[in-house]
């Protein structure tokens, strides 16, 4: 179902009394029409639960096994992160992707895993700078996506375009861009919450949430500041809230 989201990828980020306080501040000034994810690291989910509970925020992980349990030394399986609350998972990140191998094959797995353990994962698509320059940016998107979701109900899942070459280095991809690949992943998915990532700031959210097939965003660097995340949320209601 498509409808509008603004989560929050705290990546390798905070201790625990920091992640405490930031998760107080979010509930504290986060009003949104919009639904709200916050995704911190494993060790502080158990916690950030508890300070959830009774607000909007929604929790995720940013991973998981694709196995429920067993010898899988350093994994963290469905099971647990359902058991402490999370309702979301951010699967096919980049980071996951380049820097730690995960293939196709991997994130189809996990997402089939995630939603049998009523899960909804947040998968991640985008192509790399070379890969762009190269005129594959599209088949690399289509790729990623037609194996993520091979035979996958696609009520259950949120789909985030982030261009590698756009996160973390504070320029967002221009509108053309995001336009035109949306559009190509709308056409793949139908009717599911396509968000945007890559340099969303609460500076430039009012111009990228006026593009048509832009559901919401998946924001890393300014999403640990909960005052540049909720205007960024906000931001995104003045155009786009409650849809
Ligand atoms: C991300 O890592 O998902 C991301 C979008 O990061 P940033 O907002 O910092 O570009």
């Amino acid at each position: 179902m498509r409808r509008s989201i603004i989560a929050a990828n705290w990546k390798m980020h905070f201790d625990m009394e920091r992640a405490v306080e930031v998760a107080r501040q979010m509930v504290e000034k986060v009003k949104s029409d919009s639904e709200i994810i916050v995704c911190p690291s494993f060790v502080f989910l158990d916690r950030l639960s508890g300070i959830f509970l009774n607000s909007q925020i929604k929790l995720g992980a940013q991973n998981m096994c694709f196995k429920e349990e067993g010898a899988f030394t350093g994994e963290v399986s469905p099971i647990m992160i359902r058991g402490v609350g999370c309702e979301y998972v951010i699967l096919g990140h980049s980071e996951r992707r380049h820097i730690f191998g995960e293939n196709d094959v991997d994130i189809h797995k996990k997402v089939v895993s995630a939603i049998e353990h009523e899960l909804k994962p947040i998968v991640c698509v985008g192509e790399t700078l070379s890969e762009r320059n190269n005129g594959k940016a599209f088949d690399i998107v289509e790729r990623q996506i037609v194996s993520a979701l091979d035979g996958v109900d696609l009520d259950k899942v949120v789909v985030a375009y982030e261009p590698v070459w756009a996160i973390g280095t504070g320029v967002a991809a221009d509108n053309k861009t995001i336009t035109e690949m949306h559009k190509f992943i709308r056409e793949m998915v139908g009717d599911v919450s396509i968000l945007y990532g890559g340099s969303v700031k609460d500076t430039n959210a009012k111009e990228l949430a006026e593009i048509e097939d832009v559901d919401g965003f998946l924001v890393g660097s300014a999403s640990l500041d909960a005052g540049k995340f909720s205007k960024i949320a906000e931001e995104f209601d003045k155009v786009k809230g409650g849809k």
